[in-house]
């Protein structure tokens, strides 16, 4: 190979915008989805199975409170059919890029039916809003391709029997917790949502609902009070917030890293969060662990039947 080839190759490969974003293209899909997070992408991707071809704008990884569009974005929204974001204010970066689409393409907030709470958009993170999210994607997609109404169906209904089983996966490693230990403390509010489902206190976090501004230092300061106070036992930082201030809570408090959690964006692929369903299986191991000290030895494994079956594990 020529060396001029070689280092433009070389460089394209360093440069390359689309690193970490998710592609699923079947041959022949009916339209195109484009999704603002990986979480949307993930559950567009279970729903639509071979007919849909889905794309996601924040790469894996990356934070979506203050994502930075590239210009391959417009090119992308452009030529989507449908833009899912989850709304309540989660993409405020989106309304710029919006005025791209194409004029008959759908732009649909999954969450926009759910009441928040405190404004927060993070309702995926609780298993049943979960379902509600596979839910209204299912009816979109059915009302924009009826042919393809049964088949989504199917999708659907088998992504919920899996959803089920994570549901009851979660409620049996939380119950080897000790009461007064489930408490979290997490470096923005992702966790609020998964934190009331499955009956942990929410103690606090470094950012709050958005990561878009700095904390003071008088909030990491109330933070560190609560963290004493609460004789919370582990803290645990998310893949898409930068963990520095965490670690310096922990060396202050003397209270341990719990581990990393995935919160606004599943992990790369042989994270073992590859997937809405593996991130949740991930995150409460480490809770778990981070929290009591034990390895997990698989006492839950027998809620999770079917989701083996189906080789997400
Ligand atoms: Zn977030």
């Amino acid at each position: 190979m020529p060396k001029k080839i070689f280092w433009l190759i070389f460089l394209n490969s360093c440069i390359n915008p689309y690193e970490g974003i998710l592609y699923h293209h079947p041959k022949n899909c009916e339209f195109r989805v484009l999704t603002t997070i990986t979480i949307l992408y993930d559950l567009a991707k279970e729903i639509g199975g071979n007919r849909v071809c889905v794309e996601s704008l924040v790469p894996v990884g990356g934070d979506p409170h203050k994502y930075e569009p590239i210009p391959s974005d417009i090119v992308r929204i452009s030529k989507a059919d449908i833009i899912l974001a989850n709304g309540h204010n989660l993409e405020n970066w989106l309304l710029k890029l919006l005025s791209n689409k194409r004029e008959d393409a759908v732009y649909y907030e999954v969450a926009g039916n759910i009441e928040p709470v405190n404004d927060d958009p993070h309702l995926w993170m609780d298993v049943n809003y979960a379902k509600l999210y596979a839910k209204n994607i299912k009816e979109l997609f059915s009302k924009i391709d009826r042919e393809g109404a049964r088949t989504y169906e199917i999708n659907y209904e088998r992504y919920i029997r899996n959803l089920d089983e994570l549901n009851n996966f979660i409620v049996c490693v939380v119950s080897k917790i000790s009461k007064e230990d489930r408490k979290l403390v997490t470096t923005h509010d992702a966790f609020s949502y998964f934190a009331r489902r499955y009956g942990f206190e929410f103690v606090g976090s470094i950012w709050g609902i958005s990561t878009e501004d700095e904390p003071s230092i008088r909030e990491i300061k109330n933070l560190i009070d609560l963290i004493k106070k609460t004789n919370t036992k582990a803290l645990f930082i998310e893949t898409t917030v930068n963990p520095k201030i965490m670690e310096s809570i922990s060396k202050e408090t003397g209270v341990r890293m719990g581990g990393k959690l995935y919160g606004d964006s599943i992990g790369k692929e042989g994270s073992n969060a590859e997937n809405y369903i593996k991130m949740q299986i991930y995150n409460i191991i480490t809770i778990y662990e981070g929290i009591t000290k034990n390895r997990y030895k698989g006492e839950c494994d027998g809620e999770l039947k079917n989701i083996k079956s189906y080789s997400i594990l």
